[in-house]
């Protein structure tokens, strides 16, 4: 069926002070706007006011810009930056998945609000809106790829002009979707951050759920601000406007009656890498099976709350992301792969009671959830995460100058570091990679490595001109560690930066290195007795010929030493 065009139904109004695009974007309609008619109606706002400002801050992954709106900026493109990295800010990202459009409506309506109720400035944050993220995505509009979504009648695709799912593309950064957003982050280091969606999953009585950092990555006083004050305030003030907001319903099993679990927010999605700058970071996801205009009213009831709650407790906010940056700097240990525990907490869900009558397209039963069965009973909530291992950190660490990639990376982030001048012997802790599996098909572009063990040995190691050289006690400790530990779960390692040295490069031929290990063996008594071991020891090492003469050879001088060791290393 041929869809409506958006655009005579936007064009219908002519306003002085709104946009036609935004007098018309009333939640009563099932519509969201193409990109061209979003950013149209983002310049007209930004000509028609001077407190909204409309900066492109660099490429998108097409030909167009990627765009920043702030409002209650200082006018003027430094001071409103400055402004907002020194004040208190609150950034919302919208379509990242344009296929859940609901922030980008939701956004034109809170200025639309905003500007009616009078541009309100006083005890306001910042407030920077990202009009539409995924640039590629919103271009490439249909009507079908969102299968059990209801509405809106057109809308994006998910991936990205590369294919790529953006909200995984955080730490890896293959598009220059990300890189830019490093720049916008960066340039107004958000205090409160959120991502817009919309659910998927199964059928309960929300149309609004959030998900929320993992308390144990947190510091403990952000994660008290956040789960003892701003949750339950903002919930309180949603309920008023019959909201009833509740964590994202990521199921155990197959329904929820089996329990939730929280969502482990890993520095790849925006949420998780917004964390790693000590930002209150939220994903809102709307209810997939509500209709398009309920759910973009909630999501604008959640986007107004946290810009209130920002704003009547700035000074808080800004004191205790202080004190949390300032604890991450005197951290000893780094924590790493998070685990969800078996600790179970219950709480009270509001769902539908589940049949499984026979299906009259396979004969088989089938889940449904009765709409005309509502429920409310506590269920099983695993909430509690705890990481399975840890490193001292470092104080410096060292990459070498090929690699390029990561370099540019650290750069994006702002991470603060100088270069060697000349080659230089320095005592380090080498990464050499002991083992990893790697994924059997790509993942996001990548073949991303799992179940990744190193050995560290101390030792001295040229480090050329040029090496970078990145002191740790930085504002970006988090974000250094997460992607230089090899462990770590969104390690540059785990994403394949460092491929090429896990290969050895050089061999040897069996039949002329025979003679060379008799001879080694005869020099080295203590080389013979181990190797006579492994002989007395294991059978199917004694019947090959090859694997004999590798235990020799990767214990003398002719192996290579940088076999499997990262070109990046620790100091203490
Ligand atoms: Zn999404």
């Amino acid at each position: 069926m041929l869809k409506r065009l958006i655009l005579t139904t936007f064009s219908a109004v002519v306003c002085t002070q709104f946009h036609p695009l935004i007098a018309q974007s009333q939640w009563s309609l099932n519509e969201t706007p193409t990109y061209d008619q979003l950013i149209q109606a983002y310049k007209f706002l930004d000509e028609k006011h001077i407190e909204i400002e409309l900066y492109a801050l660099g490429p998108s992954d097409t030909d167009l810009p990627s765009y920043v709106c702030v409002i209650n900026g200082a006018g003027d493109s430094t001071l409103t930056f400055e402004k907002c990295r020194k004040g208190t800010t609150v950034l919302i990202n919208n379509a990242i998945h344009p296929g859940e459009p609901d922030g980008v409506n939701a956004s034109l309506i809170w200025i639309e609000d905003w500007i009616k109720t009078g541009k309100k400035t006083k005890d306001l944050p910042c407030i920077a809106f990202i009009p539409a993220y995924n640039v590629g995505g919103m271009l490439r509009r249909g009507s079908y790829s969102r299968a059990n979504q209801d509405g809106p009648e057109e809308y994006g695709f998910r991936g990205n002009t590369q294919n790529l799912d953006l909200n995984r593309d955080f730490i890896k950064m293959d598009s220059p979707n990300a890189k830019t957003f490093a720049r916008i982050f960066h340039a107004l280091d958000p205090d409160v951050f959120v991502d817009t969606h919309v659910s998927n999953g199964a059928d309960y009585q929300y149309t609004l759920t959030y998900i929320s950092p993992l308390k144990e990555r947190m510091s403990p006083s952000q994660s008290k601000l956040m789960y003892d004050q701003m949750i339950p305030d903002i919930s309180n003030k949603l309920k008023k406007k019959k909201w009833d907001l509740f964590p994202y319903v990521d199921l155990k099993e197959d329904t929820p009656l089996d329990g939730l679990v929280a969502f482990n927010d890993l520095p790849r999605y925006a949420m998780g890498y917004a964390g790693l700058f000590q930002t209150l970071a939220f994903t809102v996801e709307t209810h997939m099976l509500k209709p398009f205009p309920q759910r973009v009213s909630a999501t604008k009831d959640f986007i107004y709350e946290l810009i209130e709650w920002t704003g009547a407790n700035a000074s808080k906010i800004e004191l205790i992301r202080s004190q949390a940056r300032s604890e991450a700097l005197h951290d000893s240990w780094f924590s790493y792969g998070y685990n969800l525990t078996e600790k179970r907490d219950s709480i009270k869900f509001k769902g539908f009671q589940e049949i499984y009558p026979l299906s009259e397209v396979t004969g088989l039963p089938r889940l449904k959830y009765d709409r005309s069965q509502p429920y409310e009973r506590f269920i099983p909530w695993f909430k509690t995460y705890a990481s399975s291992d840890s490193i001292k950190i470092p104080e410096t660490i060292f990459v070498h100058p090929s690699a390029k990639g990561v370099i540019e990376n650290l750069q994006m982030n702002q991470i603060l570091f100088s270069r060697t001048s000349n080659d230089t012997l320095i005592e380090v802790s080498t990464n050499k990679i002991t083992a990893f599996k790697s994924l059997e098909r790509p993942y996001e572009a990548h073949f991303y490595h799992q179940d990744v063990a190193t050995d560290r040995v101390i030792q001295k190691v040229v480090m050329p001109k040029g090496t970078v050289i990145i002191p740790t006690r930085q504002k970006g400790i988090a974000f250094i560690l997460s992607t230089l530990i090899p462990e770590a779960e969104d390690s540059y390692f785990r994403w394949n930066y460092f491929d090429s040295y896990l290969q050895q490069k050089e061999y040897f031929s069996s039949y002329v290195f025979e003679d060379k290990a008799l001879e080694l063996l005869k020099e080295d008594p203590e080389l013979a007795a181990e190797f006579q071991k492994k002989k007395d020891s294991d059978a199917k090492f004694r019947e090959s010929q090859w694997e004999q003469l590798f235990f020799i050879y990767k214990r003398s001088p002719y192996y290579e030493q940088t076999d499997h060791c990262l070109p990046v290393y620790f100091s203490y």
